[in-house]
C-alpha cells in the first residue's frame, strides 16, 4: 500500500517539482570507460566529469536550488558590513531556530575547525553517535579524542531500526563517569549520520541526551549538515512528530541544543556554512575567529549570492514536500535492489543508497579494498561515479597498518531533486547485472598511496585482469549499447 502524498501504485516515487533548467550528459563508450578509470587510478575522485554518466559521488554543493533560490541571487546586497543580505539570512536562521546569533562561515568543516579551536584541547573526550571525517580530523588536530557511543543496531548492515544514528545513553553515562564532566569538550549529535548510512536520530533520543547534558553541565553541539532527511524521518517513523509540522520539529530540536551548526551545501542546497547559539557567552568566544579564518561577520566566506539563496532554501526546507524527495527516491532504489537480492544498507536512509561491499564481493578481502573494487567495477559498467566509503577512507596506523572500517560501502549518493526516476532505474539496473557477474571482480592496490586523506589522491591498479574481462562480458551481454 502506498500513500498518495508522495506515491502511486507501487511505491513508485513521485516528485513535487517540475524540471526547468537542464544539463547535458553524455554516457561514453564502455571502452573509454576502462580507459578513464584506468587514468584516474581507480579512485572515482579522480575521473574527469566529462567521463561521467550519473554523478552519485556526493550529495555536498550539487543538489538542484529551485528558481526562487536563483531569483533570490539577483537581489543579493554585496555591502562588506552591514549587508541587508546578511540580515535576512540571520532572522531566517532565528525564526527556524529561535537562535538569536548566527556566525556564517564559508561551508562546514570551517564550523567544526572553529568550535574545536574553542572547545577542545589536549586530552579532551567528545562523545558523539558517529563521526565525520572533517570532524574527527579538527577534533584530533586539537588534540581531542572521538568517542563513537552508537547504538548497536547502528552498524549492522540490514536492520528494522528506525533511528540507527541514536546514541547510546547507558555508554554516554559511562563515559562521562569515566573521564569526569570537566573533561567531555561537547556531546555532538550529527542529523541523518553520515557515513553509516543516513541514518536518522530520533528526537527521544535527543530529549534524553538532553537531561544528561543537564545534570553534568554539558554543552550539546548539533550538526545539522543532514537535518532536512532527519526532519522527513522524525515526521514519518517517530509518534511524537507525527502530528507535528516540520516547523514544529526544527523547533523542539534546536531548543535542546547549546550550538547548531551545519554544511549549507547540504542544508537549504547552496554553498556556506553556518553556527548558531541563543548563549551569549559562546557566541563571544565564537566570533573572534570569524573574521581570522573565514571573513568578516556578515559574510563569513560566503559569496552573498549564495546567503541570499540559503534564506529561501532554509524556508523551503520547512515544506515536507521538498525534504521528502531524497529519501522517498533512495527507499525506491533501496528496495528495488533488495528485491534483486543485492546487500544494501537498510532501512533505507538519506543521502543516498548504500551497497554493502563486504557481502557484495565477499570473496575480496578488506586489504584489497573491496568497496573500492566495487566502485571502479560499477564505473566501468555504467558511467555511474559513486565514493567508496570503506578501509580505503580510512588512514593506515602509525605502524605501517591498516585500519580495517567498520563497514565497506559503496555509497551512491542522491543529490536533492537532481536525478529522474529514469535514471534511478538505470542505476537499478546496472548494479543488478554486476551482482550476477561480481565473480568476475577482484581487489585493488595501491601504486601511489598518499600519506593523509589517500582516498581523495591515491592511485590504484586492479590485481590481475578482472577489468578487461568485465568489459569483455559486458560486450557479450549489452552488444553495442553503451
Ligand atoms: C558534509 C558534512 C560536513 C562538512 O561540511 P562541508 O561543507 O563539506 O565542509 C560536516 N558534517 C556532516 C554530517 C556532513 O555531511
Amino acid at each position: 500500500m502506498s500513500e498518495i502524498k508522495f506515491y502511486y501504485g507501487e511505491n513508485v516515487p513521485l516528485e513535487m517539482h517540475k524540471v526547468r533548467v537542464v544539463q547535458k550528459l553524455d554516457l561514453v563508450p564502455v571502452n573509454r570507460r576502462l580507459e578513464a578509470i584506468t587514468e584516474a587510478g581507480n579512485n572515482t575522485f579522480l575521473l574527469k566529469n566529462r567521463d561521467v554518466y550519473l554523478d552519485m559521488l556526493t550529495d555536498s554543493g550539487v543538489n538542484a536550488m529551485s528558481d526562487k533560490q536563483m531569483a533570490a541571487m539577483m537581489e543579493a546586497d554585496d555591502s562588506y558590513a552591514g549587508s541587508e543580505t546578511f540580515t535576512r539570512l540571520e532572522n531566517k536562521l532565528q525564526q527556524i531556530f529561535n537562535m538569536k546569533y548566527f556566525l556564517p562561515t564559508h561551508q562546514g568543516r570551517a564550523c567544526e575547525h572553529i568550535l574545536a579551536k574553542v572547545y577542545v584541547e589536549p586530552g579532551s573526550i567528545v562523545p558523539m553517535n558517529y563521526h565525520f571525517t572533517t570532524t574527527k580530523a579538527h577534533i584530533t588536530l586539537c588534540g581531542g579524542t572521538v568517542e563513537e557511543i552508537f547504538i548497536d543496531e547502528a552498524l549492522k548492515v540490514k536492520s528494522t531500526d528506525p533511528f540507527k544514528g541514536d546514541i547510546d545513553i547507558h555508554k554516554l553515562n559511562a563515559l562521562i563517569e569515566k573521564h569526569g564532566a570537566a573533561n567531555i569538550a561537547f556531546v555532538r549529535i550529527e542529523a541523518g549520520t553520515n557515513l553509516i548510512g543516513g541514518q536518522p536520530v530520533s528526537l527521544k533520543n535527543m530529549q534524553e541526551v538532553r537531561k544528561i547534558c543537564d545534570t553534568y553541565g554539558i554543552m550539546l553541539v548539533y550538526d545539522a549538515s543532514l537535518l532536512a532527511d532527519n526532519l522527513y524521518f522524525n515526521k514519518e517513523r517517530e509518534d511524537q512528530c507525527k502530528d507535528m509540522s516540520i516547523r514544529e520539529i526544527t523547533r523542539s530540536i534546536a531548543d535542546l541544543c547549546d550550538i547548531i551548526y551545519f554544511s549549507a551545501r547540504k542544508l537549504g542546497c547552496v554553498r556556506g556554512g553556518g553556527i548558531c547559539t541563543n548563549r551569549n557567552d559562546v557566541y563571544m568566544k565564537l566570533r573572534e575567529l570569524i573574521p581570522l579564518y573565514e571573513g568578516f561577520l556578515t559574510y563569513g566566506g560566503m559569496s552573498v549570492r549564495e546567503m541570499e539563496a540559503l534564506t529561501v532554501g532554509l524556508e523551503e526546507t520547512m515544506d515536507e514536500n521538498m525534504i521528502n524527495q531524497g529519501p522517498i527516491f533512495i527507499a525506491y532504489m533501496v528496495s528495488e535492489l533488495q528485491k534483486r537480492g543485492v546487500p544494501v544498507v537498510t532501512p533505507a536512509g538519506g543521502l543516498g543508497c548504500h551497497i554493502d561491499a563486504m557481502q557484495f564481493l565477499s570473496h575480496i578481502p578488506q586489504s584489497e579494498y573491496p568497496a573500492g573494487a566495487l566502485a571502479s567495477a560499477l564505473y566501468i559498467i555504467s558511467g555511474i561515479r559513486g565514493m567508496e566509503r570503506g578501509t580505503l577512507s580510512e588512514q593506515r596506523s602509525s605502524d605501517g597498518s591498516e585500519t580495517y572500517a567498520h563497514m565497506e560501502l559503496l555509497r551512491l549518493a542522491l543529490p536533492r531533486r537532481v536525478f529522474t526516476l529514469s535514471q534511478v532505474k538505470f542505476a537499478i539496473d546496472r548494479i543488478s547485472w554486476l551482482y550476477e557477474n561480481r565473480e568476475i571482480v577482484r581487489g585493488l592496490n595501491f601504486i601511489e598511496e598518499p600519506k593523509i586523506l589517500r582516498f581523495f589522491f591515491g592511485k590504484l591498479k586492479p590485481i590481475g585482469e578482472w577489468q578487461t574481462m568485465l568489459v569483455a562480458k559486458f560486450k557479450q551481454d549489452f552488444g553495442n549499447s553503451l
